[in-house]
């Protein structure tokens, strides 16, 4: 969702700014239409891809893919538009057609290209909270505003659920997929791919941004630290770590994420424990020495933060 939502913001800001800019020299100036979707990929392992979704007007989620005989796996569809970009690479990398997929939870920048795979015979396989949101409108708050994600087609939903864990076997591979806990969203799945090493991790890790804990959906702010050391525990150093959005990370940066979010976890709830309101965690600068690395910690995740927290130290 992130890397999406802070596209969408600054496209926003940066919108009214053109516009304001159009208005003051008074000329009639079209705005700029969105780049188009392009995509772009590299090689994890052999026959595993990652591929990178940008521009469509929408930033999609990191995208794996894995070559079998008769065809490819992939974890994440991002966007109805990028998906024949997808197929384009796909092919261009030397794999077959698109026969199965796995959403890594249902927001729709990681599973919205099911319009397009599903109707087309793409077996899609989710968490079971994955398909039930799926099935249903959905408005999810990412503080500066809230994004509307009407329900999906039944073409294109899961039709393959599970609760806990699940082995698939596609090719040579075996692909574990388990969920830990409610996190980013209740719906978040790892796919781990036991052969080659590699694990997806949706958006509960980002490697270049703070997590968001779709906390009005069901996500969890200490669910996301549970659900991150869940990963660690299952992968190993050598583990190619694929977040939802952002490069390519190690077993390292995960390590380092975890210990991040427990130190604002642990600043943070001292701070509500003495009754500070959210401008003054905000304030107290508790994420301050991981900034340059994560961004703005104020666009969403000390509020989402905030409120997870807050919630759970009541109860
Ligand atoms: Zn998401």
């Amino acid at each position: 969702m992130h890397r999406g939502l802070k596209f969408f913001s600054e496209r926003f800001f940066s919108g009214v700014l053109t516009y304001i800019a159009i208005a003051c020299a008074a000329a009639a100036l079209a705005q700029e239409p969105p780049r188009p979707a392009t995509v772009t990929s590299e090689e994890l392992k052999p026959g595993v891809h990652v591929l990178y979704g940008s521009g469509g007007g929408q930033a999609a989620g990191n995208v794996l893919v894995l070559f079998g005989d008769d065809g490819a796996l992939v974890v994440d569809t991002g966007y109805p538009q990028y998906v024949p970009k997808y197929r384009d690479e796909v092919a261009r990398l030397g794999g077959g057609a698109i026969t199965h997929a796995i959403n890594t939870h249902w927001h729709d920048d990681h599973s919205e290209g099911n319009k397009v795979l599903g109707p087309d015979g793409t077996l899609i396989i989710a968490h079971s909270n994955a398909r039930t949101m799926l099935m249903r409108d959905n408005k999810i708050n990412v503080v500066r505003t809230i994004l509307e994600q009407p329900k999906f087609p039944p073409p294109a939903l899961p039709v393959i659920t599970f609760d806990d864990r699940i082995d698939v076997y596609f090719g040579e591979e075996r692909l574990e997929l388990m969920h830990v806990s409610p996190a980013h969203t209740a719906s978040d799945v790892v796919v781990i791919l036991r052969g080659s090493n590699v694990a997806h991790t949706g958006d509960v890790f980002l490697s270049s941004s703070y997590p968001f804990a779709d906390v009005d959906n069901g996500g969890d702010f200490d669910g996301v630290i549970e659900f991150c050391r869940g990963i660690l525990e299952r992968i190993d150093r050598d583990t190619v770590i694929v977040p939802g959005h952002g490069r390519k990370a190690t077993y390292a940066d995960l390590e380092s994420y975890i210990d991040m979010l427990v130190t604002v976890r642990g600043r943070t709830a001292a701070l509500i424990a003495d009754g500070a309101t959210l401008a003054q965690v905000v304030a107290a600068e508790p994420t301050k020495e991981w900034d340059a690395r994560y961004g703005n910690p104020t666009t969403f995740f000390l509020d989402r933060a905030y409120k997870s927290l807050r919630g759970s130290l009541s109860e």
